[in-house]
């Protein structure tokens, strides 16, 4: 555990037991003890195993595609008139997004526990997707849960994974999405668990995924540091990434918790704005509970129930914030913004015309926030800003919400 005097030298994070301070934890059924267990420490020895660490720098270069580029937004930035604007160019990675990182973590992490087959959910599709590109490449079975009525919202996700091989499964439960597909995974993991594994796709859940995703992301924060001191000769001054669970945040912002002169701001969704059930912004409004594991801030009803979400962008529309990300908040080390749809719905197109990148609407609102920030900052700061993902998987949306006839 780390000194509570000095909260950023935190690095030993979590304890054993999978705590952030009072955040996370092991809050799951008796029968899924022991496959967490299990899974706990087979990731601590692959983690200190010099191979698997070559094997996954290996498939993260010929596979995923890194290092990505650590990229100038030069005419956004002259169009703000402040800060230099960078982009960390995770769009540019195989399938669209960082996900990749943690599926190819995760899925050679399988292969030596000696499981055959993998399970996953996803709401948007971008998990599903990464996951099923990367069972398709090493040859094992997968699975995919995705709640009937993001099948519908995301077809084209569902038939890339279909063509890669996946099996997708439609969840009728509940609202029929991201929460529900997880529920369903978690079941047919205590079933299968002998030959299964179970890849989850963001910093949430039961210990260790909060802490196995974000070490599977730490690449992206420790390739930005390196390029950044390469180009400009120093740290940045502040860096924005967006938050659904919290992943391709905490992947970018890790290897700068210590460095005391970085601002970290994550950015949740306002969606319609801050009115129960409009938006899934877990720190403007949400209270402490538990859901799938781990203890957090949820958005919830005054009964407790979880509470309805809503978001322009499919990724970021969870009612529960990783973990991690509660602790530094409490902590005061990550300060906490959010974006609306319709600011998202402008920038989205600011950036499209102005450099030539269309980002995913989930980065989107990394970059609005970026983007006021940068404005209010003199010409000799730098704003750094995570691009989780590419925009293609976005377009029929933004067109219809356009008004535009594509068919
Ligand atoms: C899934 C996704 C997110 C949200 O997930 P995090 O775990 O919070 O990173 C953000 N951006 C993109 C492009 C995504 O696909």
């Amino acid at each position: 555990m780390c000194a509570a005097t000095s909260p950023i030298d935190c690095h030993s994070l979590p304890d054993a037991a999978g705590h952030f301070g009072q955040f996370g934890g092991v809050y799951v059924p008796e029968t899924l003890m022991t496959a967490l267990q299990e899974l706990t420490a087979a990731y601590e020895q692959a983690k200190a195993d010099p191979l698997y660490r070559a094997e996954l720098r290996h498939h993260l270069k010929e596979f995923a595609g890194r290092p990505t580029e650590l990229y100038y937004a030069e005419r956004l930035t002259t169009h703000c008139g402040g800060a230099k604007i960078f982009f960390k160019r995770e769009d540019l990675l195989h399938t669209g997004a960082h996900k990749i990182n943690n599926a190819i973590g995760q899925v050679l992490l399988a292969i030596r526990m000696g499981k055959k087959r993998i399970i996953a959910e996803t709401g948007a599709g971008q998990h599903g997707v990464a996951t099923a590109a990367v069972c398709a490449k090493f040859g094992l079975q997968c699975v995919i849960y995705m709640g009937a009525v993001d099948m519908e919202r995301q077809a084209l996700n569902v038939f890339r994974m279909r063509l890669m091989g996946a099996e997708v499964r439609g969840v009728e439960a509940g609202q029929k999405t991201l929460k529900d597909a997880v529920n369903e995974a978690m079941r047919d993991w205590v079933t299968n668990v002998r030959d299964t594994h179970y890849i989850l796709g963001s910093a949430l859940g039961a210990h260790p995924y909060p802490m196995m995703v974000r070490d599977f992301h730490r690449v992206i924060g420790q390739e930005a540091k390196e390029q950044i001191i390469a180009r400009e000769g120093r740290l940045p001054d502040e860096i924005v990434a967006c938050v659904g669970g919290g992943s391709n945040a905490i992947g970018v912002f890790f290897d700068f918790l210590q460095e005391a002169t970085v601002k970290l701001i994550g950015v949740e969704a306002g969606g319609r704005g801050i009115k129960l059930g409009e938006h899934a912004a877990r720190f403007e409004g949400g209270k402490l509970g538990v859901l799938q594991g781990s203890k957090t801030y949820i958005l919830q009803n005054p009964d407790g129930q979880i509470e309805l979400t809503h978001s322009v962008s499919a990724g970021l529309d969870y009612a529960a914030i990783g973990p991690e990300h509660a602790y530094y908040r409490d902590i005061g080390r990550i300060g906490y913004a959010y974006a609306t749809d319709d600011e998202v719905m402008e920038t989205f197109q600011l950036v499209s015309r102005l450099e030539g990148i269309i980002p995913a609407l989930e980065s989107t609102h990394a970059i609005v926030e970026g983007l006021k920030r940068a404005k209010a900052l003199p010409k000799d700061k730098i704003v750094l800003i995570n691009l989780s993902g590419r925009g293609d998987k976005d377009v029929n949306q933004v067109a219809k919400m356009l008004g535009v006839k594509l068919f």
